[in-house]
């Protein structure tokens, strides 16, 4: 069994909620001048490894438990939406040359296509523009649904799925992201993105919370 080690961060966010719990994940972030998106990680180890406890519509309290769980329990509780990020999607009709454009806007390796009524269709990465590029076309009269990868084709996960799982799901399919997607009955919403740099990140906050 590993003690835990938290990092500077975590060590702050304890401080507060024992001074001024139960918080909310907005007031804390406020206080630490960050985004709620950025305590996201943190909050999530320190509520896995039993530092604090939250309640919804309450918010975090501190638990006063030692925390003696082990790396993997942690892991184990690791879920998607602690770690996804923000998707970038564009509609089926748009071109190629317009898409490209919208990876360097974002700073994203993977576009989520959607429809008019905004489910998802379609996935595009990197190399699918770059392989459209070489062929010598007007990349602005090509669009996007040509050359995606289509529904039902997707590999996709869900916000409540555990990390590990939508990681297995990335190394099986040897894809850089997948989409997480709210499931309804006339198709998928796109809710998030999760990639191969999410799970790089959730690596790290393991070996700062515990001590390897
Ligand atoms: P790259 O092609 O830039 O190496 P990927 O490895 O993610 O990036 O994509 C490889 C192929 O798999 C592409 O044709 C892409 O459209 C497709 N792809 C990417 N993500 C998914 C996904 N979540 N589900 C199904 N296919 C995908």
């Amino acid at each position: 069994m590993s003690p835990i080690e938290l990092n500077k961060r975590q060590e702050e966010i304890l401080r507060i909620v024992k001074g001024n719990g139960p918080i909310t994940g907005e007031q804390i972030a406020d206080r630490l001048h960050l985004t709620r998106a950025t305590l996201r990680p943190d909050l999530a180890i320190l509520t896995m490894a039993g530092f604090l406890d939250a309640r919804p519509r309450v918010g975090y309290f501190y638990s006063g438990k030692k925390p003696g769980q082990d790396i993997s329990d942690t892991m184990n509780n690791m879920k998607v939406k602690d770690f996804q990020s923000i998707p970038v999607v564009v509609r089926e009709d748009v071109s190629v040359y317009d898409a490209i454009s919208q990876m360097f806007l974002d700073d994203v390796g993977t576009l989520f296509v959607v429809d008019k009524n905004s489910l998802l269709t379609g996935v595009l990465s990197r190399k699918d523009l770059l392989r459209t590029s070489l062929g010598n076309q007007d990349l602005s009269a090509i669009p996007v649904h040509i050359i995606m990868t289509r529904m039902p084709n997707i590999t996709y996960c869900v916000k409540n799925e555990s990390l590990i799982q939508a990681a297995h799901r990335l190394i099986n399919q040897q894809i850089d992201a997948l989409p997480v997607v709210d499931e309804q009955p006339e198709g998928f919403k796109v809710i998030g993105r999760l990639t191969k740099t999410n799970i790089t990140r959730a690596f790290l906050s393991l070996s700062e919370s515990h001590e390897l």
